[in-house]
């Protein structure tokens, strides 16, 4: 685990006695620069560089461009199972939450991919919650031999596995993996992960190194922002992120912003992400990082997305069920969260379109 130790040190890092000393003439200075440091990312995500919005936006929107040209990628998460043996205090599929759980059957896993399919997409992220003996490695495998003729990328969102796990469904498909650390606040993190294996916080933030091994072809991370402050968990991300592209090169990279929506329950949360910090860090992570892809999902509102998907997003999820099996007709089940952003693929297709964007709905052709 080389990647994860190296990356260890800067949980000590004293981010807010940094961020203390920052100007505005530092902001300037690191807006002028071609390559960005740690210390210059930071000054990006600073409270005085809140009044630089403007120019930090052109700098986001001309580094997308160079990279990535016009295009934004629409997949679509399926959600196979919400059985799960945490109690994660944020999430509607925490295992103390009384609800009929439900797993999806084969011809379930056949319908929803079907519809999914007519709808266009060809990247789909499979989810389930944390119950390995519920849904375990064989049951994704099943699940991938009968989605994988539909798609032209299967990934996952699941609980971590190990790097011979990863390998495993990579025969039968998969190719990237989403995996986000929620927190890297370790007192948080014990807090908001009172019981289940997910309490093993190191076990965790190996997991993008361990899919990088396994040799997945794309790997996403991100912090759940809501949970602890937002700015130490945006610089901690970075930090993860640029350790493991240091080790792991070939790897696509890609990162994601999530900020939290009502679950099932009563989880009230310390911290917020607002509106305009949230443009400000999502901005601070293009321009850091030029080449690396940002997810934006639907939990964001519709005005939200339309706001950024012009400055600096890559991916974006569209008309998302966060249920098992909420594609397919007559499906009851508990979401995970609230989806903010309801539109059709349509909808969203068109959005993009009248922002001078390409929806595209593949990137990414698996040769057989
Ligand atoms: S966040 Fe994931 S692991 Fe935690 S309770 Fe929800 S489904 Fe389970």
């Amino acid at each position: 685990m080389k990647a994860t130790e190296a990356f260890l040190p800067w949980l000590d890092f004293d981010i807010d006695g940094f961020v203390s000393r920052v100007t505005e003439k530092d902001v300037e200075r690191v807006l002028e620069k071609e390559v960005l440091g740690y210390q210059d990312f930071l000054c990006l995500l600073s409270p005085v560089a809140s009044r630089f919005l403007e120019k930090m936006a052109i700098c986001s929107q001309q580094l997308t461009a160079k990279h990535f040209g016009r295009a934004i990628l629409l997949f679509a998460p399926l959600y196979l199972a919400d059985y799960c043996q945490n109690a994660c205090v944020y999430c509607g599929f925490r295992v103390m939450n009384r609800f009929p759980r439900k797993k999806l059957s084969l011809e379930e896993i056949q319908r929803n991919g079907e519809i999914l399919a007519e709808k266009g997409f060809r990247h789909i992220l499979l989810l389930t919650g944390d119950a390995p003996a519920v849904t375990p490695v064989s049951y994704l495998e099943e699940a991938m031999s009968i989605l994988s003729p539909m798609f032209d990328s299967l990934a996952v969102e699941v609980y971590p596995m190990t790097v011979e796990e990863y390998q495993k469904l990579r025969l039968v498909g998969l190719d990237g993996l989403t995996i986000y650390q929620e927190t890297y606040d370790r007192k948080v993190y014990a807090e908001v992960h009172p019981s289940g294996p997910k309490r093993d916080f190191f076990w965790r933030l190996g997991t993008p190194e361990r899919g990088a091994q396994a040799g997945l072809r794309w790997v996403t991370i991100g912090a759940l922002y809501g949970l602890a402050n937002p700015l130490h968990d945006a610089f901690w991300t970075a930090m993860h992120l640029m350790t493991l592209k240091k080790y792991y090169p070939e790897v696509e990279w890609g990162v994601s912003l999530p900020r939290m929506n009502p679950a099932e329950g009563d989880f009230v949360q310390k911290y917020n992400l607002p509106d305009k910090q949230f443009v400000q860090f999502l901005l601070a992570f293009r321009i850091f990082f030029p080449t690396v892809g940002i997810t934006l999902s639907t939990r964001e509102r519709p005005e939200m997305r339309d706001i950024l998907i012009p400055l600096g997003v890559t991916k974006v999820s569209a008309e998302s069920h966060t249920e098992v099996g909420g594609y397919a007709e007559h499906q009851e089940q508990v979401p995970q969260f609230e989806v903010a952003d309801k539109r059709s693929v349509e909808e969203i297709k068109s959005v993009i379109s009248s922002k001078g964007f390409d929806p595209v709905f593949k990137d990414w052709v698996r040769m057989a």
